[in-house]
């Protein structure tokens, strides 16, 4: 370690800002920030820092660096724009025993100054010691998405509460063990939601509770399968998952998300195998989470499109346990963006359905109402079922030439799309041997699905099928969508 991190406290202490550009200003901004009595030096100093020292906010002195200047502060930024003074400045400093940051010159300075992310009072600074500014920027970045918008006000939460908890448990260990459960509790969803009577009412009552923990189920989607697709609020309960129950169909670059030493639990459905029932599942979230566990029930696309998640709530709302459900992009969505469908459109598609064609119950839908024009439907679950379904279709009135497609493994590396109409679609799929996980959309829609690299069954006879219409007067058929 080159370099020795700290943070500084620097409210109403003396601190010099040589130079009267807009780094300057910037530098003096930061300084401000953190409550720093701001003196500004320079021959020439810039609108913005003229109107600070008009507001009172810092002091302004029109002058050339002179080593006097330094007398008294307690830390220095040279950002002057010119090396060899910045150099002066860094000497003048260090012979006074001051550290100083001299901008854009690692060697002269003393101290330099990490990128920040700011959830105050919690402070996340990354340096690369000055080796790669940038590297360090980008990583600010990945961390500023991944910490929660509000996670300050959850710092300044348990800052409020510190006493009381040291009070209620004498040791080290039992503190943080009540810590833990508040980071993973509603507690701490409470915070982060804006919701601070409830934030406090609750860790009240896990104060007073006895030392049994209380867990929470979160209910999440991972969405169709590219795991950039998931929601931060995904990412985070990966995170701070002690157990994750995951469905097959969620792919392993997802559950990377997860802590390391979380525990794993596959409850994976496999078209046509027995595996573990539902109620099965209901009973293993129920005890995990009685168990004081915070529990990431992951599942594809999102909880409550055909995911079950509400049969899930319904058994720990039953036992009396909390839970929190987050959506994730279900496969219609994430399937027709990835081929540039729109699933609703001008005039041509006002409504869109979501359906299946595989009951467990062998019940047919309503095909007279799926078959009405005008809408787009998306069937899940629909490759063993296709033909009929398209002869279902077809019979109850919708046109044989309207455009569906197949989309398999959507928004995967795997993605393949196979293009057709309600009439030739099977035979299509069935050549092309498309497995399931497949999504099938019906409607006019369906003829704008492109892929250009993975297209496999676009034939000069479908390409006749597809319909047409008047395009809107904005936007042409062809225009790239992303
Ligand atoms: N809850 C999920 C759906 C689960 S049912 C969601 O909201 O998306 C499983 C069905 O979803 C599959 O049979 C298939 O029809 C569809 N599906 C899920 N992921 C898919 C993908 N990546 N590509 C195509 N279809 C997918």
């Amino acid at each position: 370690m080159n370099y020795f991190p700290a943070f500084m406290r620097i409210r109403d202490l003396p601190c010099l800002v040589a130079g009267g550009g807009s780094v300057g200003a910037r530098k003096t901004q930061q300084l401000l920030r953190a409550g720093a009595r701001v003196t500004v030096c320079a021959p020439d100093v810039s609108a913005e820092l003229q109107q600070l020292a008009a507001d009172g906010m810092i002091a302004l002195r029109i002058e050339a660096f002179t080593p006097e200047l330094i007398d008294g502060q307690r830390f220095v930024i040279a950002a002057t724009g010119d090396t060899a003074v910045n150099r002066a400045i860094a000497v003048a400093a260090d012979e006074r025993g001051l550290f100083c940051n001299v901008v854009d010159d690692r060697e002269a300075s003393s101290a330099i100054l990490p990128a920040v992310v700011d959830r105050s009072p919690l402070i996340v600074a990354i340096s690369s010691g000055g080796e790669a500014p940038l590297l360090a920027v980008r990583i600010r970045q990945q961390i500023d998405t991944l910490l929660a918008p509000r996670l300050g006000e959850l710092a300044r939460h348990m800052g409020r509460w510190r006493e009381r908890v040291k009070q209620r448990f004498a040791t080290l260990a039992e503190r943080r063990r009540f810590w833990d459960r508040i980071i993973n509790s509603p507690v701490a969803a409470h915070v982060l939601n804006n919701e601070p009577a409830l934030a406090d009412s609750g860790t009240r009552e896990m104060l007073s509770a006895d030392d049994s923990a209380s867990g929470i189920a979160h209910i999440v989607g991972a969405g169709p399968g590219d795991p950039e697709l998931l929601t931060l609020k995904a990412v985070r309960a990966l995170n701070t998952a002690d157990v994750v129950v995951h469905d097959r169909l969620v792919a392993r670059a997802v559950l990377d998300y997860a802590r390391k030493d979380a525990e794993f639990i596959s409850v994976g459905k496999q078209a046509g195998k027995r595996s573990i029932s539902q109620e099965e599942i209901n009973a293993l979230l129920v005890r995990l989470v009685a168990e004081g566990k915070t529990v990431c029930r992951i599942k594809g696309g999102d909880p409550f499109v055909f995911g079950r998640g509400g049969e899930e709530i319904d058994a720990l709302e039953a036992a009396g346990l909390a839970w929190q459900v987050i959506p994730g992009i279900t496969a219609a969505a994430g399937c027709a963006a990835a081929v540039g469908i729109p699933l609703t459109h001008r005039e041509v598609a006002r409504a869109l359905t979501v359906t299946t064609a595989h009951t467990a119950d062998g019940t047919e839908p309503d095909w007279r109402l799926l078959a009405g024009a005008e809408q787009t439907v998306a069937f899940y679950m629909g490759v063993r079922k296709l033909a009929a379904t398209s002869a279902a279709l077809i019979d109850a009135g919708r046109d044989a030439t309207t455009p569906a497609v197949m989309i398999e493994n959507g928004t995967t590396d795997q993605q393949r799309l196979v293009r057709g109409t309600l009439a030739d679609l099977p035979e299509q799929a069935r050549t092309a041997n498309v497995k399931s996980p497949a999504l099938l959309i019906v409607g006019e829609v369906a003829a704008l699905a492109r892929n250009s690299q993975l297209d496999t069954a676009t034939s000069d006879a479908s390409d006749e099928t597809v319909h047409h219409w008047s395009e809107p007067a904005t936007g042409t058929q062809s225009g790239a969508r992303s």
